[in-house]
């Protein structure tokens, strides 16, 4: 079995083999499959916005597992893994650079593309060796990204997990108050950094369906349901769906949610009630005063808006 060309042939547009002992494995070969996606042009809404990279990540990992199955079945040792951590392996790969917003960017594909990583416990004539040290950042003067970032995530000192909406999305915690508004319409990711970079071509693909507020309010179980099938069951967690969907109407103002908010009063999930609370004194708060979002610098829909 060939395996790179299985994955090829499944839909990654790359795979690159490198050295087990060079990643910490005791295996032969880390196998690093890439799978490209495009970003997407502008789309103004008020509904519930998914960043292309989960819908892929999933496809990925579907084809991922057929071709271990596949490989498996022909006693090819191939192994899916989760234990190995990739950026140091791309900071030191020909091809590969990295940028101020952490992301690696390969070749071909900007910082658009999933990876899935396996181990094939045989040695691979292709096996491209790693560089001694580590590439610099590839952005020179560039400061974009930190100017873009709706939280000040990014600044001199680096990249600042507790303050990127990423991190907060989708956990079941509740998110801290004075990031909760710039949620925008963003039910999973965030953009901004990697719309804003020159390393990467503009944004051209599809815009993904997005999901309405008032069904994943008013049905989180069925709305959940269906979106384990775009983002994978763990993102899709009824409570933790349903919470970030409160986040959103308050912050895109849906007076039309406000009732549905108000029956969350009594939810079981603390951080649902929480951000149900929030949600409606933002939607209150622009019913009385119309000028309040834009005093508090609010960018709805910057999902998706900004270039
Ligand atoms: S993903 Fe969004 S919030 Fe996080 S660093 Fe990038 S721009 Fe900032
Ligand atoms: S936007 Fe500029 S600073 Fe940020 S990662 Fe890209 S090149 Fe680097």
């Amino acid at each position: 079995m060939d395996v790179v060309r299985e994955l090829i042939g499944a839909g990654f547009f790359r795979v690159i083999a490198v050295p087990g002992n060079a990643c910490g494995t005791v295996e032969h070969t880390v196998l690093l499959a890439l799978w490209r996606y495009e970003a997407e042009g502008a789309s103004g809404t008020s509904e519930g916005w998914i960043h292309p990279y989960y819908p892929a990540s999933q496809r990925a990992y579907r084809a991922v597992q057929h071709c271990v199955r596949c490989a498996e079945a022909k006693g090819v040792p191939l192994r899916l893994r989760n234990d190995i951590r990739v950026k140091p392996i791309f900071a030191r790969l020909p091809g590969f650079t990295q940028g101020r917003n952490t992301l690696s960017y390969a070749e071909g594909a900007g910082s658009r593309f999933h990876v899935q990583i396996m181990t094939l416990d045989m040695p691979m004539d292709e096996t491209i060796p790693l560089q001694e040290e580590p590439h610099s950042l590839h952005c020179g003067d560039c400061r974009r990204c930190m100017t873009a970032c709706p939280t000040g995530a990014i600044d001199e000192n680096g990249y600042h997990r507790e303050k990127c909406l990423r991190n907060w999305m989708l956990t079941g915690k509740p998110v801290p108050p004075e990031l909760r508004i710039a949620m925008g319409n963003r039910l999973l990711g965030c953009d901004e950094c990697q719309r804003c970079c020159p390393h990467n071509p503009p944004p051209s693909g599809e815009t993904q369906p997005l999901v309405p507020l008032a069904e994943l309010l008013a049905r989180p179980k069925e709305a959940s349901a269906a979106l384990q099938k775009l983002i994978g069951v763990n993102l899709a967690l009824p409570n933790r769906v349903l919470a970030q969907a409160c986040l959103l109407a308050g912050c895109e103002g849906r007076e039309d949610l406000m009732d549905t908010l108000q029956s969350l009063a009594a939810h079981p999930s603390e951080t649902v009630r929480e951000h149900a609370a929030w949600a409606e004194v933002q939607i209150t708060k622009r019913r009385t005063q119309p000028f309040f979002a834009e005093e508090a610098g609010i960018s709805c829909s910057s999902g998706q808006n900004t270039l």
